[in-house]
């Protein structure tokens, strides 16, 4: 049986295994920058969780506000372009909510990584549908309040449902990073190309699946 809540050193083990994900996937979100961007999110976002990876070793596992704080931080110091700014933003409010937590079950998780979502929103002013990564972590995180209202799954308190909950905003990110094919950008580098950016997921939507991806894999495991 899955354990109900995720520890310091759950949250560690994903971050351990984001930089791994990232490294290898480099050069898709390169890729992906490279046709409405100028081809660095990947080196970036690489660059940054290599950073981050390393600091890990030293961080007390009995406080998650405190790893992700750090992690936030970390972001923000080693990683330039847009997405450093904002994925630092990210960390660093999901550890203030998460400050001083030993555990975090479901609940606890959605409001922090919400938290998270509206400081990036409140960073980079963008809404949903302008083609960024908050096209890919809104419908995670709605996917993770609605399995919070859905009934137990037979056979566990709690356990079962943290990894299903996962499983389902790590597909509802990925779904969320796919449909920004079709859009405009309205937000960042992509939209000085105007009606030219439509035709192309974000980049950083699908970093930010990556990220979900991770995490849900990490639970699973
Ligand atoms: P830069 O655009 O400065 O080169 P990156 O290539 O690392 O930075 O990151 C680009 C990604 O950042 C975009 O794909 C988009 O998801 C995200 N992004 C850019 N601007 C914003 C914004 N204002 N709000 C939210 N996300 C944004
Ligand atoms: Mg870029």
């Amino acid at each position: 049986m899955p354990p109900p809540t995720l520890s310091g050193e759950d949250i560690a083990a994903w971050i351990e295994s984001a930089a791994e994900v990232l490294e290898r996937e480099k050069m898709l979100l390169t890729e992906l920058d490279a046709a409405i961007g100028d081809s660095d999110h990947g080196i970036n976002m690489a660059r940054g969780f290599a950073a981050v990876r390393a600091r890990l070793g030293g961080l007390d596992r009995g406080d998650i506000g405190a790893i992700l704080r750090d992690v936030g931080m970390t972001l923000l110091s080693t990683v330039g372009g847009a997405s450093g700014p904002l994925y630092g933003t990210l960390f660093r409010d999901a550890g203030q909510k998460a400050a001083g937590a030993a555990a975090l079950d479901l609940a606890a998780l959605a409001g922090c990584l919400e938290a998270g979502l509206d400081g990036v929103k409140r960073r980079g002013k963008a809404s949903p549908g302008d083609k960024t990564m908050v096209d890919a972590l809104g419908p995670a995180i709605d996917a993770l309040k609605a399995a919070l209202s859905a009934p137990e799954p037979a056979g566990g308190p709690g356990g079962a449902s943290l990894r299903d909950a996962l499983g389902r905003a790590a597909e509802a990110a990925r779904a969320g990073a796919e449909a920004t094919v079709p859009l405009v950008a309205r937000k960042g580098r992509a939209s000085y190309l105007g009606e030219r950016s439509a035709g192309h997921q974000d980049p950083g939507a699908t970093s930010c699946w990556l990220l979900l991806r991770s995490l849900a894999a990490t639970v699973g495991a």
